[in-house]
């Protein structure tokens, strides 16, 4: 699975900075074309959401996508072959 944030739906309140316990999102720096200043993603490969969600067949976290007032946050399934090595952080 892979995190996505989707720009056409996010209105760059941040709010999904403040609550990943990873530190996934970043407050992003560039006006995209509707003036909106999109969260950057710090290495989302370290989501545990992303990494085990289909071991577990269930939703982990999710605490982002939750408080996102917009919708913008969901997962995709990646294309086959493109999975990184992932170091496990404490
Ligand atoms: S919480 Fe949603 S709308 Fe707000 S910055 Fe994050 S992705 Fe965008
Ligand atoms: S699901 Fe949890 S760990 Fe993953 S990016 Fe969202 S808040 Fe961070």
């Amino acid at each position: 699975m892979k995190l996505i944030i989707d720009e056409t739906r996010c209105k760059g309140c941040n709010l999904c900075t403040t609550v990943c316990p990873y530190s996934i999102f970043t407050e992003g720096k560039k006006l995209n074309e509707r003036g909106i200043v999109v969260p950057v993603l710090d290495r989302p490969q370290r989501c545990t959401n992303c990494r085990l969600r289909n071991l577990y067949n269930r939703q982990l976290c999710g605490v982002c996508q939750l408080i996102c007032p917009d919708q913008a946050i969901s997962w995709v399934e990646e294309t086959e072959g493109l999975t990184e090595k992932v170091v496990i952080e404490y």
